[in-house]
């Protein structure tokens, strides 16, 4: 029996986690589900999109299966999404981006996994809490010079570690040697953009020494923006800084079907949480229409992250049998109108497809 915290979050997110559940519980796996709050909502009602409780469920858990959560622009809080990465030292976040046969793409063939950083650069150094140490050097340091910080003016950290960087750099060489891949691409702009970016180039090319097995190189952001829409079936496995990162992995899932085909997860030394590239979708809330796929295969990553290779393999696999055959679709990916479903029943098809599967090889 495995704890799996649950967060519905807000928008398509309860809806999509109750999907997620039904189609991961078919393939038998025994699961605990705690619920715990998160998100836009959980501030209304308590003051706090990342309630204390939230994170102690989630610090306790096996893992965690994320909904999106929304972040209202100008509201008086942090995001949540980056107070729970930050919090949990969930230094890495991995989002695999692979074109299943059937889905409407330009690029059939795709299978790239992008790797960025979570909790440095702009995706968590960027957005220190205002009494963190970094945020304080900084602000005291403009004060110190007599120059306070203008109003017409704004200054955004964005901060890169050796510590941080190898430690991310490391786990996108283990990941690539642990999932059969060959290549690591790190992208940033390595011509002397910034202190950060070199600094972070320099450390991956170090770290990569200790993975001879796997080739490093380097590829200009800009030019990784042009190559990735003209031939993204060159990259293997992409690292990045969380801001390059945030954008570069939306661009690949818009290759591969679209953001309701992207799943994805954050990993810390301890502790994981699974979930889908996209956001909360707030005027799809409710209308049973959002495409489940995306949290069902982070759902399938949650898997594997406990040892269920087979249950893992088997929604995967479903996965890839429903988009082949396009006749339950949601609109996003339906190569048909005639074959746009809702999102509870396209997971009630895969979770009816992997129950079948088991049977067969029951019988075998
Ligand atoms: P979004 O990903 O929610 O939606 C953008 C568009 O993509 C949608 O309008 C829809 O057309 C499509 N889409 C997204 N998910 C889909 C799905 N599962 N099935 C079918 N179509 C889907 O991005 P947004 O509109 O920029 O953000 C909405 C809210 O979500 C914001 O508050 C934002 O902060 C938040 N957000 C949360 C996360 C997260 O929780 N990890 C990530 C991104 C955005």
């Amino acid at each position: 029996m495995y704890n799996i915290a649950v967060i519905p979050g807000d928008g398509i997110g309860p809806e999509l986690t109750e999907a997620a559940i039904a189609v991961l519980e078919a393939t038998g796996i025994n699961c605990h589900w705690q619920v715990a709050e998160m998100g836009h909502g959980a501030w209304e009602r308590y003051g706090n999109p990342v309630p204390a409780k939230t994170l102690a469920t989630m610090r306790s858990s096996d893992a965690s299966l994320k909904g999106p959560c929304t972040t209202v622009r100008g509201a008086p809080y942090r995001s949540a999404n980056v107070t729970f990465r930050v919090e949990l030292d969930l230094f890495a976040s991995v989002r695999p981006c692979k074109a299943y046969p059937g889905v409407r793409t330009l690029f059939p063939g795709t299978d790239l996994v992008v790797i960025r950083g979570n909790t440095e650069d702009r995706a968590g150094g960027g957005q220190f809490p205002a009494g963190s140490p970094h945020t304080q050097a900084i602000i005291q340091a403009v004060r110190n010079a007599g120059k306070p910080i203008p109003l017409d003016a704004a200054l955004s950290l964005a901060i890169c570690t050796r510590a941080g960087t190898t430690r991310l750099a490391r786990f996108a060489f283990n990941y690539a040697r642990t999932n059969g891949r060959h290549k690591v691409t790190v992208g940033v702009k390595a011509g002397g953009a910034s202190h950060m970016e070199i600094l972070f180039w320099r450390v991956c090319e170090e770290t990569s020494k200790e993975f001879p097995d796997i080739e490093c190189e380097n590829e200009a952001i800009d030019a990784l923006c042009l190559q990735l829409v003209r031939r993204p079936q060159r990259f293997d496995v992409l690292l990045l800084p969380g801001g390059y990162g945030g954008l570069i992995s939306d661009l690949c899932a818009g290759l591969v079907g679209g953001l309701g085909m992207a799943g994805g997860a954050n990993y810390g030394d301890d502790l994981a949480v699974f979930e889908a590239a996209h956001g909360s979708a707030p005027k799809y809330a409710g209308l049973n229409k959002a495409n489940p796929m995306a949290l069902i295969l982070s759902g399938a990553l949650m898997l594997r992250h406990l040892g269920e290779a087979r249950a893992a393999d088997q929604v995967e696999a479903a996965v890839a049998a429903q988009v082949a055959e396009g006749q339950c679709l949601t609109y996003d990916v339906a190569p048909t109108s005639k074959a746009v479903r809702g999102t509870h029943e396209v997971a009630d098809e895969l979770a009816k497809r992997i129950r079948r599967s088991t049977n067969k090889t029951a019988r075998l």
